[in-house]
């Protein structure tokens, strides 16, 4: 069974495991990219599931892309 997220709900995921904060006020889809506002000021647009599964909280002067690790 598919977990259906909300907008809402995806607003708590990452005020709760994250420093950044969702900007975008309707949510579409997995597919979707949603804007985000990092703890450093700058905004970053990123699908929520490469957020949630990937890992990618933070914008990409905080969290480059091609790190290594
Ligand atoms: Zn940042």
């Amino acid at each position: 069974m598919n977990k259906r997220w909300s907008i809402d709900k995806i607003k708590e995921f990452v005020e709760k495991n994250s420093d950044s904060k969702l900007l975008t006020t309707e949510y579409h889809g997995f597919s979707q990219k949603l804007l985000f506002k990092c703890a450093c000021g700058n905004n970053f647009e990123k699908t929520f599931k490469k957020f949630k599964d990937n890992k990618q909280r933070k914008c990409e002067v905080c969290q480059p892309p091609k790190a290594s690790r």
